[in-house]
């Protein structure tokens, strides 16, 4: 358990499973260049995408203090790209987004999975939560670091809310469309592909959040 598959799979929206990430197997709108010019969004999010696959894939040699600030990262990341005036703001912008929602949701779907992974390895022997020169007790330590991954699947949470809407907004825009012209093939797959993103997103993330509420998380599996 714990690690992750790229391959594409079915999904699995009543469950956990690590291995339920949807591919971008879309057809790119050619008129919609993916990559905007005159800004870093595309690259950014090329490399967080990167980030967050080398902790699912190699706990052991990713600190806790780095998946944090990978995760914050993103969350700062999806806000900036959202605002960037330079980035097309259609389907591409979208499909970026659900390709990183997917990949902080596997990450979190992995920790929730396997808290001894992360929390247990090496990357992350030694790691403290710390007043000053205050060290909490092991026990206490274990659930702030619970405490704060929920907080971090929180924000991920209201971030894949805020995704499903934009979704949504734009299947309204492209069903209204200009007068005469219907809607392509390539963005109908397109918005069904995001539409199942979303959905497979929030449903993944609804049993993360209710298994990292559980007190004894940190000790499951052990
Ligand atoms: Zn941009």
């Amino acid at each position: 358990m714990g690690t992750l598959h790229s391959s594409a799979l079915p999904i699995n929206p009543s469950g956990l499973g690590v291995n339920a990430d949807l591919t971008p197997d879309v057809t790119q709108d050619s008129s919609q260049p993916a990559a905007s010019a005159g800004c870093n969004c595309y690259l950014s999010n090329h490399t967080l995408v990167s980030r967050i696959d080398a902790a699912i894939k190699d706990p052991d040699r990713t600190g806790l203090d780095r998946i944090f600030q990978a995760l914050q990262d993103a969350s700062l990341h999806v806000s900036s790209y959202l605002a960037c005036a330079r980035c097309n703001g259609g389907c591409p912008r979208l499909i970026n987004l659900a390709v990183l929602h997917q990949r902080q949701v596997s990450l979190l779907c992995s920790m929730a999975k396997n808290p001894a992974a992360y929390l247990g390895g090496a990357a992350s022997e030694g790691l403290r939560f710390a007043l000053g020169a205050y060290r909490l007790p092991d026990e206490d330590d274990l659930d702030h670091k619970r405490i704060a991954l929920l907080g971090a699947a929180r924000r991920i949470d209201a971030l894949v809310t805020s995704f499903d809407d934009r979704v949504r907004s734009h299947q309204d825009a492209e069903m209204v469309g200009e007068p005469g012209i219907e809607m392509t093939e390539a963005a109908r797959l397109n918005l069904r592909w995001l539409l199942d993103v979303a959905r497979n997103l929030k449903s993944r993330l609804k049993v993360i959040l209710s298994i990292l509420e559980n007190a004894n998380w940190t000790t499951a599996g052990t």
